[in-house]
């Protein structure tokens, strides 16, 4: 891809709507556009991240057996009305009334829509278990919203929902989500934890929280720096008595054990072996979507820009070009990269070096190469990689093999 021809347009200056370090590299690099306050566009380069985040996502979904769909937005009051969530949740509903009267919401979260669903094919208990998920777009009216993506009115998730006859089997899937979700947050890089919360809203009986600490984090956790647990309260660490230190965090998945509340609410049952009618069980598990980008943003970076890793980065590595007539030459190297699958943003601009290095840097894709002025005679490109610094001088034909070293291709 040529810069030049790109849909991408750096700021020189810091946005000054920025609210938090994440927020002002997303919109000051280009990923992010802000519609409104809490209402934001994914520019190219944002996208592709969501990309990637959704792609990691969908893998694990799809490897511990889960089904994607994809559920309507816009959502009857009437089936809220059955669990009485249209009470709790109305303050941060947007609601509406369509051309005959009837009141619709634009959906803050999916669990009335996916039991009526599922009631409507489900009557055996033959038909058990199956998890379902979705990556889609919610709505909250927030009254406050702050820090770019961390809280916004409209924002993306995955949000997954399982169903069984029996409790164990809620556990069993409880537990496959659960190991999902580790391989998941350790593909993005994330210094994350988990803590035991309160399923709040939502009901049921036990969940658990998918955590990342950050200064703009809204809740306080407490944590042992000896033993590396997190606690709810100032206390003591319970295992080896040391002082604990409070840490702002940032949560960016949460999976619950519903139970029975949504399938009883909303007349959701099955037969069971003996004929008997029983309400299907149910378990949640979401993950922000787009909080990750944000997540990534705020934690991932230093005085020049962006560091994405490499899961999740828009592209593989950035190609600066700094004398034109290399051109062929940089496009010669992304054909041999893009054979690999490694994806290349070659910087073709007439800007100075300067620009084009302030841009490698905002932008953040894990490695900058660079054909410089001397490659006619040396023929090796300068490479650094941006995590960690280093810099490198790579043969062009030896350039493939580097790559395939870094992202430990076999
Ligand atoms: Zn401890």
């Amino acid at each position: 891809m040529f810069y030049s021809k790109s849909f991408i347009n750096t700021s020189r200056e810091d946005p000054k709507v920025a609210e938090c370090r994440g927020h002002k590299l997303l919109l000051k690099a280009n990923f992010l556009y802000m519609v409104s306050s809490g209402i934001y566009s994914y520019l190219p380069l944002g996208w592709r991240v969501l990309d990637k985040i959704n792609k990691i996502i969908r893998s694990e979904m799809n490897l511990v057996g889960a089904q994607e769909l994809f559920m309507s937005a816009v959502q009857p009051i009437d089936i809220w009305k059955k669990t009485g969530r249209d009470k709790d949740l109305e303050e941060v509903m947007f609601k509406f009334k369509d051309r005959k009267s009837r009141e619709f919401c634009l959906g803050p979260t999916h669990e009335e829509e996916i039991t009526e669903i599922v009631k409507r094919y489900i009557s055996s208990y033959k038909q058990l278990p199956f998890v379902l998920y979705q990556i889609q777009t919610k709505f909250r009216d927030e009254p406050r919203p702050r820090f770019g993506l961390m809280r916004s009115s409209e924002f993306i998730m995955k949000d997954a929902y399982s169903f069984s006859l029996t409790q164990q089997c809620l556990e069993d899937n409880y537990q496959k989500m659960y190991k999902a979700y580790q391989i998941i947050f350790d593909k993005f890089k994330f210094n994350y934890f988990i803590s035991e919360a309160d399923p709040g809203a939502m009901g049921g009986s036990a969940s658990h929280e998918f955590m990342v600490p950050a200064e703009i984090g809204e809740d306080v956790l407490y944590f042992c720096p000896k033993c590396k647990k997190y606690y709810k309260e100032e206390g003591k660490c319970l295992v080896c008595q040391c002082e604990t230190k409070s840490e702002k965090v940032v949560e960016v998945g949460h999976i619950f054990k519903l139970g029975t509340k949504y399938s009883k609410a909303q007349g959701a049952f099955v037969l069971d072996q003996q004929g008997r009618r029983k309400p299907l069980i149910m378990g949640c598990y979401g993950i922000g979507v787009s909080r990750i980008l944000s997540a990534v943003a705020e934690t991932s970076s230093d005085s020049k820009g962006l560091i994405w890793p490499k899961t999740i980065a828009p592209f593989d590595a950035t190609l600066l070009v700094l004398d034109k007539s290399q051109t062929q030459e940089a496009l010669s190297i992304e054909a041999l990269l893009e054979k690999e699958c490694f994806s290349i943003l070659i910087d073709d601009r007439k800007s100075p070096a300067g620009v084009k290095f302030n841009d490698a840097y905002l932008i953040g894709n894990p490695y900058i190469m660079i054909i410089g002025k001397n490659y006619r005679e040396s023929a090796k490109i300068e490479v650094e990689k941006r995590e960690t610094g280093q810099k490198f001088e790579i043969a062009k034909d030896k350039i493939k093999d580097f790559f395939r070293d870094e992202y430990n291709i076999k």
